[in-house]
């Protein structure tokens, strides 16, 4: 009997008085609610609501929370998503009422000490990076590549250049050209090389006084890193251009290596993957950028300073910087998060985080190692952060394919790692295991691969058996979602 409770809706439990809490008797007169207030002023009619009790609403959410696999609950390696576990205590600190009860609207210098937090992470944020300007803005890795495009652009039409092009390798996550077209710009997209990194002849040809920005993730989305960067940096640099880091993923190199440092004029973060803000189904993140010292005046407003005022109310102003593109988020961005992604790195500090980047290295190319003579990995030897399998072989071979292995994952009480992406490896299974990861559960994650791959095609084309829906038509399942509220 599986979670009956969680499929059905709670409108189907409602019973007329049914109450979740107690109120007192009221003492106003009883009147219907438009002789107390005209018609006209009503803006909004009043709704049927289920009549249920506390249980009846606890059981029904919590069963229904079992339905999904989740960090909590099970190894979760999804490639470039970084599902690592997301610390408790994080969730505490960030819930203490004098973060919670904060109002947005509060004068500056009632919010000194969420200032001083804030000014903080853009610090840590510049330092990491090796780029000295932060704006802590955008909600999401998507929305910080759509914020620093257009900062580019408004430092170009600042200088009186017609740049039109933004460059991204194939391997690009899709969010890279998406943000590049929204932002206004023609997108261009370039050919890897035989090792899946960069092809240096390819961007060459494609350099020249249009080009606006080149995009790279790096380490790149199969897992390497991009050894020439420093000179794809210049050649970019060389022909006036500027170098986009996509910085979603910084486990692989955190304390290492700084995108400032390889040649990166801008970068994001992704505060819900590398510093482990809670995430999953489409939000909340945070996706702040961090910019070289000439991009600071475009930057989105307001930013955080600190003044000399040896004052505790008026330390920390909001200022918009001279040349502004303006807002990108209401208020401070996504405080919540923010304040999550704070906590991490100042638990960890400078030597913790380098720890993290270590373990995820480990990890993951243990992984790759233990599982390599069933999945195989076309592109490198050593991998950063990830890797990117193909079950090519053993599509001609007998037909599984990396869809099969990932959905028959679930039976086992594994996520499926990250299928069919990037677009440059055919039958693709990206696998991140991240540093939260113990060996024991690496080896029966593999194990389990082993076990997989010796069942039967048939049975494998049919799975997941113990899901409470086993393949739905994904496409249809994300463009036309049924959502229900009530009964009709
Ligand atoms: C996740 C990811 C993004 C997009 O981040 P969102 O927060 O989902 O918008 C961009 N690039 C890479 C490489 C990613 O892994």
């Amino acid at each position: 009997m599986r979670n009956q409770l969680a499929t059905e809706l709670l409108f189907a439990l409602s019973q007329p008085g049914r109450r979740g809490a107690l109120f007192p008797d009221s003492d106003v007169p009883k009147k219907p609610l438009n002789e107390l207030i005209p018609q006209s002023a009503l803006a909004i009619q009043p709704t049927d609501l289920p009549e249920v009790t506390e249980p009846d609403v606890i059981r029904h959410f919590v069963n229904l929370s079992t339905l999904n696999m989740c960090v909590d609950t099970h190894f979760y390696p999804l490639g470039s998503c970084t599902m690592k576990y997301n610390p408790k205590r994080h969730e505490r600190l960030a819930g203490l009422p004098g973060i919670v009860d904060l109002h947005p609207y509060q004068n500056p210098s009632d919010l000194q000490g969420m200032l001083e937090m804030l000014y903080g992470m853009q610090e840590m944020l510049a330092e990491i990076s090796g780029l000295p300007a932060v704006s802590l803005q955008p909600a999401a890795g998507a929305q910080g590549e759509f914020t620093a495009l257009l900062t580019a652009k408004a430092y170009f039409e600042d200088r009186r250049e017609n740049r039109t092009k933004v460059l991204f390798p194939n391997s690009a996550h899709g969010t890279n050209p998406a943000s590049a077209a929204l932002a206004g710009f023609d997108c261009v997209q370039l050919e890897s090389s035989e090792e899946g990194l960069i092809d240096l002849e390819d961007l060459k040809t494609h350099l020249d006084d249009q080009t606006a920005v080149f995009m790279v993730t790096n380490p790149n989305t199969l897992g390497l890193f991009e050894k020439d960067i420093k000179q794809i940096a210049q050649m970019v640099h060389d022909a006036g251009g500027l170098v986009y880091i996509d910085g979603a993923n910084m486990n692989a190199i955190l304390g290492y290596t700084r995108p400032g440092d390889f040649g990166g004029d801008m970068m994001h973060f992704n505060v819900h993957k590398t510093f482990t803000g809670p995430h999953g189904a489409g939000g909340p993140g945070a996706g702040p950028i961090a910019v070289r010292d000439f991009l600071a005046d475009y930057l989105p407003g307001p930013v955080i300073k600190q003044t000399e005022i040896d004052s505790e109310e008026n330390q920390f102003v909001l200022e918009t910087p001279s040349k502004s593109i303006g807002r990108i988020r209401t208020f401070y961005g996504n405080i919540g998060i923010l304040v999550r992604g704070y906590c991490y790195l100042r638990t960890l500090g400078a030597e913790g985080l380098k720890a993290v980047s270590e373990n995820a290295v480990l990890n993951a190319n243990y992984l790759k190692i233990i599982l390599k003579d069933v999945l195989p990995v076309p592109n490198g030897e050593l991998c950063m952060h990830e890797f990117v399998a193909s079950a090519s072989k053993m599509k001609s071979e007998n037909g599984i394919t990396a869809m099969d292995i990932a959905k028959r994952l679930l039976d086992f009480g594994f996520h499926a790692p990250t299928v069919y992406f990037p677009l440059v490896v055919p039958e693709a299974i990206m696998v991140e295991p991240t540093e939260t990861e113990s060996k024991e559960t690496l080896d029966a994650f593999a194990e389990t691969i082993r076990q997989i791959v010796k069942e039967a095609p048939e049975f494998l084309h049919d799975a997941p058996h113990s899901t409470d829906i086993s393949r739905p038509d994904e496409v249809i399942a994300a463009r036309n979602p049924i959502l229900q509220c009530c009964e009709t």
